[in-house]
């Protein structure tokens, strides 16, 4: 983590939709190799055994073993250790797969070729919200006590801020290793390798780049030996290769579900399913429950989900299924307002939606509808007379009816 995220975030998001991705170091470390970042040969494994093959595949000389978590300190928690032979390796490798590194479990590790380490720097770039451009941070004294370092000697970390129209140039790198107070000889190479680092950071729309330690090994190569990497997930759109980088073990499997299904879904700790069209209807859905959840035991929202202007049975029924599939939902609320789409193709897209999940379907659903055609939408639904289905006229209402149906 870096000195200017000190506040940590939650590994997954609870209450919003997700917008960063964290990467794994050794995602890092081969995304830093595809931009031209010098990195060492690095491969991860998942079990003893693979670690030590993955150690004679590097050649069997001094290599590294590495705890693959998304949190620094791993130095210090024994989840970074040095490696003399295969054996050593494997024997290194049992005792980091399975420990617990604040919180996080280690599934992997990573078997990277040793350095021989002469001195360690910091450098790492990042995005300034509050002045709306980018930070670089760089030191000449890198290593594990970084966070330190800035509390307690903060003029030791040259803090150089980033325009965002102009990125880090040749002109820029030099004036960060200026005012890092690096050496005459290393600032041009320490300087190239803060532009390749920059690459990663503009190309792949990342918030942060980091590296602790960036080093001089003993033959005199600047060598990135940690990194890490947050993706704006806002500009996933942009990256197809990003999506493979996600933390399949992490994630909740009804995101999952709904992510393969391409609907906007996040979950929450309630008993009330939520689907609405449009995030602002959706948010306002959300408290509008959670006041009636007053009421009612203090049931609140089990999640967000904006299935957006479409709403068509098909994504009405995908919406539906993720819902129903959450154990903790107890009712459901659909509350959509006819807009370009009528409340006709909703209520269609409705009673299409539990016709397909047929007995699948099996909790009460709350209906608002508004909007353009809202009357004839109602016919429908009232036609189609399901036995789960309760149709509220008001947003109210419906909030108050279906957290009294979670309730009961
Ligand atoms: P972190 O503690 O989670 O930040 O993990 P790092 O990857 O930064 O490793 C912690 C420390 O281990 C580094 O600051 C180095 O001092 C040391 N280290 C990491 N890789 C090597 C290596 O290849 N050779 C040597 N000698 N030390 C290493
Ligand atoms: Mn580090």
């Amino acid at each position: 983590m870096s000195p200017n995220q000190r506040g940590a975030r939650p590994e997954r998001a609870s209450a919003t939709a997700r917008t960063h991705m964290d990467l794994f170091e050794y995602q890092a470390r081969d995304m830093f190799e595809k931009h031209g970042v010098p990195v060492l040969p690095g491969i991860v494994a998942e079990t003893p055994a693979e670690a030590k093959a993955a150690a004679e595949k590097l050649g069997g000389g001094t290599v590294v073993v590495k705890a693959q978590v998304k949190t620094g300190g791993r130095g210090k928690a024994g989840g970074v250790k040095l490696a003399h032979s295969p054996a050593e390796v494997e024997e290194a490798a049992a005792a980091i797969l399975g420990m617990d590194i604040k919180g996080h479990t280690v599934h992997r590790v990573m078997i990277a070729a040793g350095a021989k380490i002469a001195e360690e720097f910091y450098f790492s770039v990042l995005l300034d919200r509050a002045e709306r451009r980018y930070l670089a941070m760089c030191s000449v004294e890198g290593g594990v006590e970084i966070e330190q370092l800035a509390v307690e000697r903060p003029e030791a970390l040259a803090r150089v801020a980033v325009d965002p129209l102009v990125g880090i140039d040749a002109a820029k790198a030099r004036e960060i290793v200026a005012e890092a107070n690096f050496p005459e000889e290393l600032r041009q190479p320490v300087a190239a390798v803060i532009q390749q680092l920059w690459t990663v950071y503009a190309e792949e729309d990342a918030t942060l780049v980091e590296v602790n330690p960036l080093v001089r090994t003993e033959d005199g190569a600047i060598v990135a030996l940690d990194g890490k990497v947050t993706l704006d997930e806002n500009a996933g759109f942009r990256h197809e290769d990003h999506a493979d980088l996600e933390d399949k073990d992490a994630a909740d499997p009804l995101e999952a579900k709904a992510k393969a299904l391409n609907l906007n879904y996040v979950k929450l700790d309630g008993s009330v399913g939520i689907i609405g069209n449009g995030a602002g209807l959706v948010m306002s859905t959300l408290d509008v429950v959670a006041y009636a959840g007053q009421q009612h035991g203090g049931v609140k929202p089990a999640n967000f989900l904006d299935i957006g202007g479409g709403a068509s049975a098909a994504v009405m029924a995908n919406g539906l299924d993720v819902i129903l599939n959450d154990p903790q939902v107890k009712s459901v609320f659909v509350n959509v307002f006819g807009g370009i789409t009528s409340c006709i193709e909703v209520a269609n897209g409705i009673v299409g939606a539990l016709e397909q999940l047929g007995d699948t379907a099996t909790k009460p659903l709350v209906v608002r509808l508004d909007g353009n055609s809202v009357d004839e939408g109602r016919e429908i639904l009232a036609a189609a007379n399901h036995p789960l289905v309760t149709i509220a006229p008001t947003m109210d209402g419906a909030a108050a009816k279906a957290a009294e149906l979670a309730n009961a």
